[in-house]
């Protein structure tokens, strides 16, 4: 046994320090990045957040609404080939849709079915597990890489150094990180594993980008702040679930409780997520993820400007002219207070 005495942050722990800086106005903050790849030869012109690839954030329609905001959405794995094929085919500019997959052989199989039927229109892919230690999950993300030497991996999860690095070079373009810090997420309940989500970016960015590797911030984002706190710590994208969750364009089931429209989100380890996909939760294991009932948030469109307004004024306050000088323009303080909740949580 080991102990860590290190103090590792989570969101919740740290403000960003306002710097003096020559910007007058928000709108003079550039938040698209233009982003080279490791592996992959393509440039990445958008502003990197993603919609999480859960069967309530990661739908076609998501990606449309997303796109228009010069952001991304991971699709769910849960489409079928024809489905997808169908979405890709339909888009008039190139998109920069995630297709996600596990490792099975089934999935592999089906991505280069869907490949083959709509070649150059998918460049982005996420290999997703709950668990990106595993020899199996370092192995297929190489398969991956042989087999598409060209597309843009984002691979994970992971929340340490020496993993990112492994994924990196086994041919990940972006490195994916967080186990444990979602929203609907029950891992740390039911196993005690995890990381604090911003130590493990700052610590993973910095593995990734020694070896011109990417990562993406994954879970735990509960507002606008710490979005920007992501990319404040080394993040290149960040991915969200629970704030794009309960709109229109989620999906998802609808019901109406004390006369207010409800919609379904859940872990994609729930039971609800296996109930509907696996037949059930197996035998062998327990679920990993809840399902909650928020409150219809209407279109996506308001939560979209929400966040990138957030996201452009944190920048404002640092002086960082551009999302990439975010980085290093932040100096992040410990603090035992975030928010004043005299007149209630929101
Ligand atoms: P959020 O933005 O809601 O805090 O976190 C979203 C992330 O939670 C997803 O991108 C995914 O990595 C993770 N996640 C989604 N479903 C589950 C689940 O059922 N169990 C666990 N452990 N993580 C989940």
């Amino acid at each position: 046994m080991h102990i860590d005495n290190d103090i590792k942050l989570d969101f919740k722990d740290v403000l960003i320090r306002p710097k003096r800086s020559t910007l007058t106005s928000r709108s003079q903050v550039d938040i698209t990045r233009e982003i080279k790849f490791r592996w992959s030869s393509e440039l990445f012109k958008n502003i990197p957040i993603i919609a999480a690839n859960m069967d309530t954030t990661g739908t076609f329609e998501m990606a449309r609404v997303l796109g228009r905001h010069k952001m991304m959405t991971a699709l769910h794995k849960h489409y079928s080939a024809q489905a997808y094929i169908d979405f890709f085919k339909s888009l008039e500019v190139k998109s920069d849709a995630f297709y996600s997959l596990g490792i099975g052989e089934a999935e592999f199989e089906q991505f280069k079915s869907v490949m083959a039927a709509a070649p150059g229109a998918i460049r982005y892919v996420c290999i997703d597990v709950a668990n990106g230690y595993t020899e199996a999950f370092v192995s297929f993300v190489k398969k991956m890489r042989e087999t598409f030497p060209d597309i843009v991996i984002m691979a994970g999860n992971v929340v340490t150094g020496d993993m990112t690095e492994e994924l990196v070079l086994a041919g990940a373009d972006i490195v994916k990180v967080g186990i444990g810090p979602g929203s609907v997420c029950t891992t740390r309940k039911m196993t005690g594993v995890g990381y604090p989500q911003l130590s493990a970016i700052i610590e993973c960015a910095d593995a990734a980008h020694g070896l011109g590797g990417r990562i993406c911030a994954d879970g735990g984002c509960t507002r606008p702040g710490d979005v920007a706190k992501a990319f404040g710590g080394g993040a290149d994208f960040v991915m969200l679930g629970g704030m794009f969750a309960g709109h229109n364009e989620s999906g998802g089931e609808v019901i109406e409780k004390d006369g207010k429209k409800m919609r379904a989100f859940y872990g994609m380890s729930s039971k609800a997520a296996m109930d509907k996909y696996s037949g059930g939760v197996a035998e062998y294991r327990a679920a990993e993820g809840k399902i909650v009932y928020i409150e219809d948030r209407g279109p996506v469109d308001q939560t979209c400007r929400d966040i990138l307004g957030g996201v452009r004024s944190a920048c404002t306050y640092v002086g960082a002219r551009r999302l990439k000088e975010l980085t290093m323009r932040t100096t992040f303080v410990r603090v035992t207070q975030q928010l004043n909740e005299v007149f209630g949580k929101s």
